[in-house]
């Protein structure tokens, strides 16, 4: 199987790594980066079996386009962008079955990725349509992640709950601290930890608050909800039930064992 990566940047470049010291038979297209088997233009991806886009949200579907302009009919093409739903409303000249890896740092780039992002981390399927997934699901297997099916649109509310609605939460709690010098200056772990995603490269950020906009909107409005009925009824036994079920859904290593 010959597999091609798109966009070397944090997810991009640690496939490649990690396909590589697998053994895959492996080249990428990339506008920055240079060395063996790193090509500038798409035509290195004709005679490849699978693969990889794995650009900004907003640039996926015209990469969609210019594949279908050199890759044959049976090539198998997945995206990996943090949203699901949108690359689902066009048809397609190849094979295509829309995923999501959910693994990532705070960080960005090339220079930032490893073969070792996906070890044990969910990698969510979205099926467009009958193609077989099991070439995909191998791929995910191979760089020790956990395929998880699911539709695109359970996808992409369940993503704006657990990953851009805390984003923007963080990032709105720390702007919301800027004019207490005291508040800031005496900020330790939990404040660092709650303000963590603040730390979200902006381009991303920015990508997916305009492409989830509903469904984060949504998310806002049940935490709202939440945190009222909460406060009406601070009870100490739903308290304890909250925190056993936060501490129950870790490993000792930080592992969602859900
Ligand atoms: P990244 O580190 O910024 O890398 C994106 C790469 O895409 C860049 O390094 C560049 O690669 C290429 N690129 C940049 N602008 C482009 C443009 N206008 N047109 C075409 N290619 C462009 O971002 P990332 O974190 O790897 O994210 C890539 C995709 O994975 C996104 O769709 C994101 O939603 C998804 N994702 C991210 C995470 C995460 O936590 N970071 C987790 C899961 C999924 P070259 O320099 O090689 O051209």
């Amino acid at each position: 199987m010959k597999v091609g990566v798109i966009g070397l940047g944090l997810i991009g470049g640690s496939i490649f790594k990690r396909l590589k010291a697998q053994g895959y038979d492996i080249v990428a297209v990339s506008s920055t980066q240079t060395g063996e088997n790193i090509f500038s233009d798409y035509s290195a991806l004709k005679d490849c079996n699978f693969i990889f886009i794995c650009t900004p949200i907003h640039t996926i579907l015209d990469v969609l386009d210019k594949l279908t302009e050199v890759i044959p009919a049976d090539t198998i093409v997945t995206d990996t962008a943090s949203l699901k739903e949108f690359v689902t409303k066009k048809s397609y000249s190849f094979k295509f079955i829309p995923s999501h890896p959910m693994a990532g740092t705070e960080f960005s780039g090339y220079k930032n990725s490893f073969p070792e992002l996906f070890d044990g981390a969910k990698w969510v399927i979205t099926p467009y349509d009958n193609t077989d997934t099991s070439p995909l699901e191998k791929l995910i297997k191979d760089m020790g992640a956990v395929p998880v099916y699911a539709s695109p649109k359970a996808h992409d509310k369940a993503a704006a709950m657990i990953s851009h609605t805390p984003m923007l939460i963080a990032q709105a709690l720390f702007v919301a601290s800027f004019d207490d010098d005291l508040a800031l200056k005496l900020a330790a772990s939990g404040f660092r930890d709650m303000t963590r995603l603040a730390v979200s490269n902006p381009e991303m950020a920015a990508d997916m608050i305009n492409f989830n906009y509903y469904n984060i909107e949504q998310s806002l409005l049940k935490i709202y909800s939440v945190i009222g009925d909460l406060l009406k009824n601070y009870d100490k036994d739903f308290l304890t039930e909250i925190a056993l079920k936060r501490k129950n859904m870790y490993d000792k290593n930080g592992k969602n064992i859900l």
